[in-house]
């Protein structure tokens, strides 16, 4: 019997299956091994077993061991792998890297073992009546069952325990003990009786069989508890449960409620937690100790059996597509599992994106919506403060005279507020602050780039450059801004405002350690602050009873960055922020500061009509040609050497251009350096092609790619990447 194995080695000349002799072992497929290559011994994982082998019989080699009690790769996973190979063009071996916890691998975690003491039930008479004790201890451990000889030193005299397992009177095993994330987080349950508009979700959701839900609810419409009761559904079956949430909206409340209603049945997998915790909650999951998997996106890879429900909240969120190698769309992974175990998969939002809310319409997801908030509290009013006006008043400051205002009332008022600014990558682009013009693409309707090396305009889809701009072409000023404002500069300002009070602030800078995030959260949910300024980390999922105003510095910035998906990122992420207000009894204020009040995107903003948004954009992307009518495809070069990648680059531009030719389903196709053109010391160059929805050929073009991949070029190839950067 043969063993075809995958090595551990991220290689492409590796990257294919060996083939070992199984020898006396029984393995299984799926199995992690330890096997001979070359000189050395390597980690490898068994993906099939099989009576013949192509390689001459004395070239064969015999695995040297198996690495665990049961394969660490679940049947499932193994079909999910060929999935993602062919689907996203990954490498094998980083598809099953995903798919274990990558401290496992080469053993550098290990089960946490343990001196576990129990009693020996014939021994109690034993210990003399005035031994108190040694009483104490052996009815510590009676009242436990088993305890960790730790714990009981802790609590008990340790000459006694000492003296007790010397007589045999206790007796000590080993035993390992499960590292538990959060194991200190403090919940209560409280369950609630399900709105209509929930039970109507819930009963939908469990009545049908194999299919994808989009479950739009607007903010505060109690998303979480439809959840909650889906997974309660799927568990009294027997079944398991998947629910994915950004990985900044794991709050610890979120996971709080989800221990409180599902207990030890619930792994946490979240990015904080120690090579240990994620070890032991994976095994949970693996050995159906745990049956509930909550985490951000690599939660996806749970390695669950009989799965019955899978939960992707905030589905819209950018986080779920995974923008470096291995890339992925986590909604495709999910829809891959929800088929493989017939069973259902929601995906949830305030905001949908374009994108899901078309498949919807199309009856592709079936739609249930949450229309209002719980107990009909509104939603938030949301005053449109044109910055243009403040300019001519004289004000150049950071905020509004009505942000400003509102800012005093909610403070004296000893409510919160939160103040976002929206802040992401690199671009920035430039602005006329008399009339608020903004220089597009001529044919692509995207915000261009300022490039400063170059001192010029640029657009990311076509690669058409422009002249900076020095005067406004719509209405002749000269006072041109580079749009660009951190959230230091905010708080600056707020401290200044308010000499007495703490302003938190939170982003990327101050999120760095840790539980860094969780830790300013906590200060802002016990009222340590009334301020809390930051980027998109404070917009999602975020429940705090007593901020009744929201502040929107500067909401262009998202709008003009240069993605076709600006306006749809600008629409959702003010319809979270904004959510974040008067969830409680106190009537919630968001105050916007655009330079562009007369764009759609604010006006659906303010009446939180999303179908009618949906339907203006929608028709935009049919005329501009993008998603979800083309898709985007990015083939990314890069490589240390700036002539080969250019000439890479080149080469397989004209292999796409020959392939494309005559193609109906190619609708565009450039080729340019990439807007961050240097990123660690590799220039980076990139082919842009749009194809429509029903375009085959990829298959084609990764076989190009892969041509020209080597030592010196690397090549990746992503479709609809959510960053073009
Ligand atoms: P969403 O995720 O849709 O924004 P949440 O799930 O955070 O909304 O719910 C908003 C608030 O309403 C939470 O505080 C939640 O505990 C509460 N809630 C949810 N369902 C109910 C219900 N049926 N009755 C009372 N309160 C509820
Ligand atoms: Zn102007
Ligand atoms: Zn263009």
């Amino acid at each position: 019997m043969y063993a075809k194995v995958i090595v551990d080695i991220s290689n492409n000349e590796l990257d294919r299956i060996f083939d070992y002799d199984v020898g006396e072992l029984s393995l299984s497929a799926g199995d992690r091994v330890m096997v001979p290559f070359g000189q050395r011994r390597i980690e490898g994982y068994v993906i099939e077993l099989n009576e013949n082998s192509s390689c001459p019989p004395d070239k064969i080699k015999s695995v040297y061991s198996k690495l665990d009690d049961y394969p660490v790769i679940t049947p499932e996973m193994l079909a999910l792998m060929n999935f993602m190979i062919g689907n996203y063009h990954l490498r094998i071996i980083d598809v099953l890297r995903l798919f274990i916890p990558a401290q496992m691998r080469g053993g550098k975690v290990k089960a946490l073992s343990r001196k576990f003491v129990y009693a020996n039930p014939d021994a109690f008479g034993l210990i003399k009546p005035s031994a108190k004790m040694q009483l104490d201890a052996y009815n510590y451990v009676l009242a436990k069952g088993e305890v960790a000889l730790s714990e009981l030193n802790a609590n008990c005299s340790a000459a006694s325990v000492r003296n007790l397992i010397m007589r045999d009177i206790l007796r000590v095993r080993d035993g390992e003990i499960m590292r538990t994330p959060y194991k200190n987080l403090e919940f209560s349950d409280n369950s609630v009786e399900l709105t209509e508009a929930q039970s109507h979700a819930v009963s939908t959701v469990m009545n049908a069989k194999d299919k994808t839900f989009l479950l739009h609810g607007v903010t505060g419409s109690g998303k979480t508890e439809v959840y909650m009761h889906c997974i309660a559904a799927a568990l009294a079956l027997n079944k398991t449960a998947i629910m994915l949430v950004p990985e900044i909206s794991l709050t610890p409340q979120i996971m709080a409620g989800f221990r409180a209603r599902f207990g030890s049945k619930v792994a946490l997998l979240h990015s904080g937690l120690s090579a240990g915790e994620r070890f032991d909650e994976w095994r949970r999951l693996i050995t159906g100790e745990a049956s509930v998997a909550v985490g951000a996106r690599s939660a996806i890879f749970a390695p669950l059996k009989n799965v019955g429900i899978i939960i992707i909240d905030e589905e819209h969120d950018g986080s779920y597509t995974s923008e470096s190698n291995p890339r992925y769309v986590t909604s495709e992974v999910a829809e891959f599992r929800r088929k493989f175990n017939g069973c259902n998969l929601i995906l949830g939002s305030a905001t949908p994106s374009i994108e899901s809310y078309y498949k919807a319409k199309n009856g592709e997801y079936e739609l249930i919506e949450l229309p209002e908030r719980i107990n009909k509290r509104p939603l938030p009013d949301i005053f449109v403060v044109n910055m243009i006006d403040e300019v001519y008043r004289g004000n150049n400051g950071v905020f509004s005279a009505r942000l400003e205002a509102e800012l005093h009332n909610c403070i004296e008022a000893g409510n919160q507020a939160m103040i976002f600014i929206n802040r992401r990558g690199y671009s920035s682009y430039l602005m006329c602050r008399s009339c608020g013009y903004v220089a597009k693409c001529e044919q692509c309707d995207v915000s261009l780039v300022y490039h400063k090396e170059e001192d010029s305009l640029k657009c990311h889809y076509c690669g058409n450059r422009y002249k900076a701009l020095t005067v406004c072409p719509n209405c002749g000023s000269e006072h041109i801004k580079r749009g660009y404002m951190g959230t230091e500069t905010v708080a600056e300002a707020l401290k200044q405002m308010f000499p007495g009070e703490t302003v938190l602030r939170m982003d990327n800078d101050t999120t760095q350690g840790k539980d860094a995030h969780f830790e300013i959260l906590r200060k802002f949910a016990e009222k340590k602050a009334k301020i809390l300024v930051g980027t998109q980390m404070i917009a999602k999922g975020h429940d705090f009873p007593d901020v009744t105003l929201v502040g929107i510095v500067d909401a262009d910035m998202s709008l003009h960055f240069a993605d076709y998906r600006a306006t749809e990122r600008t629409y959702q992420l003010i319809t979270q922020v904004a959510g974040r207000a008067g969830r409680n009894d106190k009537p919630g204020v968001v105050v916007l500061q655009t330079y562009s009040p007369n764009h759609y995107v604010y006006k659906y903003a303010v009446s939180g009509d999303y179908k009618k948004f949906f339907e203006k954009e929608c028709n935009l992307r049919e005329v501009t040609k993008f998603p979800p009518f083309t898709r985007i495809v990015r083939l990314l070069v890069s490589g240390e050497n700036e002539i080969e990648v250019a000439s890479v680059l080149k080469n397989v531009f004209e292999r796409i251009k020959t392939l494309s030719d005559g193609d109906k389903r190619f609708v565009f196709l450039s080729y340019m350096w990439s807007p961050l053109k240097l990123i660690k010391n590799k220039r980076r160059a990139q082919v842009l092609m749009r194809v429509t929805p029903d375009y085959d050929r990829l298959p084609e073009i990764y076989a190009i790619a892969d041509e020209y991949i080597s030592g010196k070029v690397s090549i990746f190839v992503e479709v609809n990447p959510n960053n073009l950067s």
